[in-house]
């Protein structure tokens, strides 16, 4: 068996909040619990919605926690090359296809509204090649291309067993995107892989992700890691956070004076109550 080895992956587009403190403080302690490797990974590949106070407010942060990591951090925005190896296997194998949409055709074409912050589902427009000429000056994106008559199931750690539908719980999705960024899903596909990555701890809003990794990871041949997905922390409104919310940022809750080995213990007693996740 391969030695455990799981990543913390903050998106340095805002101040870290007691959620990302809860998910991450849970990846390293199930880590250091087997004396596997850990791995700090910046998801700084949109230039523009990070910035570089962010990243090191990030790495302040956790430090201050008490975390620690044996590799990194690791910047994706430099390793950009690495992910277009990766694109370009999937368009030589067929999985990938470029498509001239721009947003508003596809809210146009969209048939149901889709979750706030997932990307709607694609209408298919581009799949077939048939594409519009008046397009066509445009750069493309690229899409996977999902089968409607596949499901993706994969058993959470955590929650226990999922079953996704492809074409209903999420289209065909964007691999990279028109601005020549690599998309979030292939990155961190690459990533995991390429880092040796056996478990991935991350938040319960990411599932439909997971699905869609799970996705590429199979067309690339690769074996998929271990999962296991935090329930969100809920505000006292029962709202989930979000880096919104200030006052809940651990920037915030250092400057209040909270001790950083009393916030842990309450994240270990909300986890044991998970009962499954000890
Ligand atoms: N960077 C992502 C976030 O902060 C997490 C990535 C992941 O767990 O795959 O939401
Ligand atoms: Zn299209």
């Amino acid at each position: 068996m391969s030695r455990y080895c799981t990543r913390l992956a903050p998106s340095p587009t805002g101040y870290l909040h007691l959620g990302h403190a809860r998910t991450f403080w849970l990846a390293w302690e199930r880590c250091r619990k087997v004396e596997g490797r850990l791995v700090f990974r910046s998801e700084d590949l949109d230039l523009a919605r990070c910035k570089s106070e962010y990243v090191q407010a990030s790495v302040d942060d956790l430090v201050w926690l008490g975390l620690d990591w044996d590799v990194g951090p690791v910047f994706q925005s430099k390793r950009k090359s690495v992910y277009r190896i990766y694109l370009r296997r999937l368009i030589e194998a067929g999985f990938v296809y470029p498509c001239y949409c721009s947003r508003k055709d596809i809210a146009e074409a969209a048939s149901a509204p889709h979750e706030t912050g997932d990307e709607p589902i694609y209408p298919g427009t581009c799949r077939e090649g048939n594409i519009d000429e008046k397009k066509m000056n445009r750069k493309p994106c690229w899409r996977f291309r999902v089968c409607d008559t596949d499901t993706v199931s994969f058993q959470d750690k955590h929650f226990g067993d999922f079953v996704f539908k492809p074409g209903k719980d999420f289209g065909d999705f964007v691999i990279w995107r028109q601005d020549d960024i690599p998309s979030y899903q292939l990155a961190i596909v690459v990533d995991d892989y390429l880092m040796g990555v056996t478990e991935v701890v991350r938040g319960e809003d990411l599932l439909k992700s997971t699905a869609r990794q799970i996705l590429i990871m199979k067309a690339l041949g690769w074996k998929t890691p271990a999962y296991f997905h935090c329930p969100l922390m809920l505000d006292e409104k029962g709202n989930r956070l979000a880096k919104r919310h200030k006052s809940l940022s651990l920037r915030e809750i250092q400057g209040q004076g909270v001790d950083p080995k009393e916030l842990l213990k309450s994240f270990k007693l909300e986890a044991m109550n998970w009962g499954r996740a000890h």
